[in-house]
């Protein structure tokens, strides 16, 4: 039986970390700013948020991140990664500036900025595998999901077919963010992986 609350990090080395807190919080979560390799101790789940990903990259290295990070998602750590948090979970990335690295995890191939030029933002009703009724997602330099491989699932497209959304074992990626439209039920979902996991680990 689960007592205590889940704690819930949110990689906090640049990027948007506030938002996602406050939903993890609306849910129940504990949550920890993640700027250090020790605060992944004892985590039942992480978000990594959107903003930059290849200074996420960089930074993750300069704080010795990288290696703790990938190794807890071997393990099997419920992640949920938007925008640049997503192009850090791809296995595989287009568009990359020279030398940038992602944490991988997910078996895609992810395309930086792939809505450039006149679109680079935009907001927009989805449909999603597991969630009931519409989604508001909003898009800023997001990156498409080009390539989904056996491992991974897609669970949400645009309606000229771009997968946005994908989930694989205990791993969850969107191209949008839903925080900015204080859309819960993405980080519902990670609690509801990062609950199994406790149980699992509990039986
Ligand atoms: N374009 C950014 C990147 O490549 C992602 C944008 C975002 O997270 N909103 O990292």
């Amino acid at each position: 039986m689960v007592t205590s609350a889940l704690r819930i990090g949110v990689l906090a080395l640049q990027g948007d970390v506030r938002e996602h807190a406050a939903i993890l919080t609306s849910l129940g979560a504990e949550t920890v700013s993640v700027r250090r390799p020790e605060q992944l101790d004892g985590l039942d789940g992480l978000v990594i948020p959107g903003g930059e990903s290849s200074v996420i990259d960089k930074l993750s290295r300069i704080f010795g991140l990288r290696d703790p990070l990938r190794v807890a998602i071997g393990d099997g750590l419920p992640v949920y990664g938007t925008c640049a948090g997503l192009i850090l979970l791809a296995d595989e990335i287009e568009g990359a500036i020279d030398g940038q690295l992602t944490f991988g995890g997910l078996d895609v191939t992810v395309a930086r900025n792939a809505f450039g030029g006149q679109v680079e933002s935009f907001e927009t009703e989805l449909t999603v595998d597991g969630i009931d009724g519409e989604v508001a997602a909003t898009f800023i330099r997001a990156p498409l999901i080009t390539r989904v491989g056996p491992q991974a699932r897609a669970i949400a497209t645009l309606p000229d077919g771009g997968v946005v959304a994908v989930e694989q074992g205990n791993l969850l990626g969107t191209s949008f963010h839903p925080e900015m439209n204080g859309e819960s039920r993405f980080h519902a979902r990670l609690l509801d992986t990062a609950r199994r996991r406790r149980g699992a680990a509990a039986a």
